[in-house]
């Protein structure tokens, strides 16, 4: 075994690594507090290539792999995971579309999200279907060459963004023999008439994510714009939603260590009882477990992405890394505020964001729950 990452890949986590401490670290306080989503940012990180990381150059992308992908999603959620998420929905729609695409669908829709002139969304969370995401309701229906969506999709990420472009939907086209809903995706431009975003949500954390409602009110798109094959919408969604898990996986390490530095940092210069709190045994063992946990859910992120990247089964690992990592980031968000004490509490220290932060984690892209499931199922 080679724990050793290769050149490339060192090369490519120390510039996200620089960027993020540079240009996203300074500007992530104002950006959560503001909820202005930072073009400026974003146009930035499209310059240096970072959305299009593991895309074939063909269409734009930087010809790399999910492992490099990965390492840019850990060091960039360091500083905002709220960037963390729009870069992992972005890719992950990209990947759907590359995936399941035709090459027409590609050449017309990647290179716009893989430049990141673009954002991309991916929409399946309905109001009364989440976890139980076979049970969707939005449908649509085919009429001459067009279908027809009609329905609300919640929680979308990006969909809000001045720059996003197009969603990947999961829409009901009609029954199976056996009464079972027939899923089929569709690659909906946000400009067509009939496809509407809905209110912006009022989060506990995360202000730095666009989070809207997507509406379908007879939204018409013409017949070639499903993705993949008829029927097999549900199992495609699913195949991209586990390159999302190990991204996921990811950004929670990202968020864990930036907790974990802000500890260290501060429990070198508080000083109570006339010595710094490292040097007592209740601060730096919080502080050990903590380096333990993030060590660990980067290893396993890593395999994850390394499998992919060698085109071999990853369910199991990346829903372990996504269940591992995110639960950790939450544990040790906890523990950085209560290592800063009342400080922690106070919005002006870091800590206080990635708490509030950190939750989320948990939630998005199938909850701890979801995750254990799809562990289960694979033993
Ligand atoms: C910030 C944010 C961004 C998001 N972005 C997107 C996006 O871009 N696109 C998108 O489609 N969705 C998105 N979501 C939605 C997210 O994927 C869902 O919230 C998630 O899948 C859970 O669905 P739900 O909220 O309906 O909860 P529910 O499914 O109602 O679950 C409620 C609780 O019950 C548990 N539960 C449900 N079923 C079981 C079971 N069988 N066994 C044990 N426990 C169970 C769940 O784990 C959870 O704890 C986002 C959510 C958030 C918070």
């Amino acid at each position: 075994m080679d724990f050793e990452l290769n050149e490339e890949h060192k090369m490519l986590r120390d510039m996200c690594r620089e960027f993020a401490t540079e240009v996203i670290a300074p500007r992530a306080e104002e950006a959560d507090r503001s909820g202005n989503y930072d073009y400026e940012v974003m146009a930035k990180m499209a310059d240096l290539g970072i959305m299009g990381i593991p895309f074939p150059e063909e269409y734009g992308g930087g010809g790399g792999d999910w492992m490099g992908m990965s390492l840019c999603l850990e060091e960039i959620s360091r500083a905002d995971v709220g960037l963390g998420i729009m870069l992992d929905v972005n890719s992950l729609t990209a990947h759907e579309l590359e995936s399941f695409g035709t090459e027409e669908q590609k050449q017309k829709w990647l290179p716009p999200l893989v430049s990141g002139r673009n954002s991309g969304a991916f929409a399946l969370t309905e109001p009364e279907a989440g976890s139980d995401a076979a049970s969707i309701e939005c449908t649509a229906t085919p009429d001459g060459d067009e279908w027809v969506l009609n329905g609300n999709k919640q929680f979308i990420t990006n969909i809000g963004l001045d720059n996003s472009s197009i969603s990947v939907v999961a829409a009901v086209s009609g029954k199976s023999k056996q009464g079972k809903s027939i899923i089929n995706i569709f690659i909906v431009p946000k400009e067509t008439p009939g496809c509407r975003i809905g209110r912006k949500y009022d989060k506990l954390g995360l202000h730095s994510s666009a989070t809207h409602e997507l509406i379908f009110e007879d939204c018409r798109i013409p017949r070639d714009y499903i993705l993949g094959g008829e029927g097999r919408g549900l199992a495609q969604h699913l195949a991209a939603l586990q390159v999302g898990r190990l991204c996921i996986a990811a950004c929670s390490v990202g968020l864990a260590q930036a907790c974990l530095d802000a500890s260290v940092s501060y429990a070198m210069g508080r000083i109570q009882f006339g010595r710094p709190l490292i040097d007592f045994e209740g601060i730096s063992f919080k502080l050990a477990d903590m380096a333990v946990a993030i060590e660990l859910g980067r290893l396993l992120y890593l395999k994850a992405a390394w499998l992919k990247d060698n085109d071999l089964p990853y369910t199991f690992e990346a829903s372990a890394a996504k269940l591992y990592a995110s639960e950790a980031a939450e544990r040790i968000a906890s523990d950085a505020v209560q290592i800063h004490g009342g400080y922690g509490y106070m919005s002006e220290y870091p800590v206080s964001r990635y708490y509030k932060q950190a939750k989320a984690l948990q939630i998005v892209e199938g909850t701890s729950e979801v995750q254990r499931i799809v562990i289960a199922r694979t033993l």
